[in-house]
């Protein structure tokens, strides 16, 4: 109920004070929609808003929609302490420049950003008017071969040891209630990058709170929220039983350097790099950033690699699960 009754009250303050801006400057202020009641379109202010450059090539739309909402942390570049919205803007700026004369992307690699001061802005260009149509999927770049299925939001900042300030919290929810409901998505279908890649993106912090907002968007739109275990992210020194497991799988795949004493250790470290590396995806991580992870984590793109087929894909994230639960 409290957080129903501080939901409504901010959307009247900021009804408000939509309604003030837009009289004073027009093309400045994004107005959000007044339909709907729990999952109306927040105010995102698009590509034109912040000036981005046009895309290298024009951005491809599929004729689906996308199954999942992905959770980033920008870490870099550009992360600033300013919450206002020209910052806003120029975290945008500065992330698509990175993206095509950096990493020589198309365009930015997110559908959308929400920075620190909760401030909405389109990241990949028509993204908001696609989603706005709830039928099509604008095609991003920021989940290795899993962008034709997901729509990302990079939230400004480095969430491994700081929480997420409240406003962009807030401004989350917001967008990511909004996309869930246009596409019909699963709040058991939000996920975090680390859910698809051996990334720490989008930081322990904000990944364990990623339940509460699966949560919050259910309850905004009225859906129950499934449970959905995922591949566990391991790396040097996590112990446990997970940990001892994929020991056992990695000498299982010849690294007889490795001992199953559930340590994750250099050993295993440098075990689960090979096996990176044999794949093509040592230096994967988020590309997105400008950060790299360090190498060695053991994460969703390398445990399909690492199992056998005695169990399922389901039955080895229950399994995994079970030994060992962990909430980042
Ligand atoms: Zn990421």
């Amino acid at each position: 109920m409290g957080t129903g009754a501080r939901r409504t009250r901010r959307w009247v303050l900021r009804g408000g004070v939509t309604a003030t801006a837009v009289g004073a400057t027009a093309l400045q202020v994004p107005a959000a929609s007044a339909a709907g009641t729990n999952a109306r379109e927040p105010a995102v202010y698009t590509t034109e808003h912040w000036k981005a450059r046009e895309p290298a090539e024009p951005v491809t739309v599929h004729d689906h929609q996308p199954t999942y909402i992905v959770v980033h942390h920008t870490v870099e570049p550009n992360n600033s302490a300013d919450t206002s919205r020209g910052s806003a803007f120029d975290v945008s700026r500065a992330i698509q420049n990175f993206h095509m004369d950096g990493r020589g992307w198309i365009d930015t690699g997110q559908q959308f950003t929400a920075s620190k001061g909760g401030y909405l802005t389109e990241g990949r260009h028509r993204s908001l008017e696609v989603v706005r149509g709830g039928r099509r999927h604008v095609h991003g770049t920021n989940v290795a071969e899993h962008n034709h299925e997901v729509v990302g939001i990079e939230c400004e900042g480095d969430y491994r040891d700081e929480d997420v300030p409240e406003p962009l919290w807030d401004a989350l929810s917001d967008l990511v209630t909004y996309i869930a409901d246009r596409y019909d998505i699963a709040p058991e279908l939000i996920k975090g990058h680390r859910d698809f890649s051996s990334t720490q993106c989008p930081g322990d912090v904000l990944y364990a709170r990623l339940d509460e907002l699966r949560q919050e968007v259910g309850d905004r739109l009225g859906k129950p929220v499934g449970n959905r275990p995922e591949w566990p992210l391991l790396r040097q020194g996590d112990q446990g039983e997970d940990v001892r497991t994929a020991q056992h799988l990695l000498r299982a795949r010849g690294a007889r350097d490795v001992q199953p004493h559930g340590i994750f250790d250099s050993a295993t470290r440098d075990a689960v790099a090979d096996l990176a590396r044999e794949h093509g995806t040592l230096d994967r991580s988020c590309c997105g950033s400008a950060h790299a992870d360090e190498p060695g984590m053991l994460g969703a793109d390398l445990w399909p690699r690492l199992v056998t087929g005695r169990r399922s894909t389901v039955e080895w994230k229950d399994h995994l699960t079970r030994l060992a639960p962990r909430s980042r």
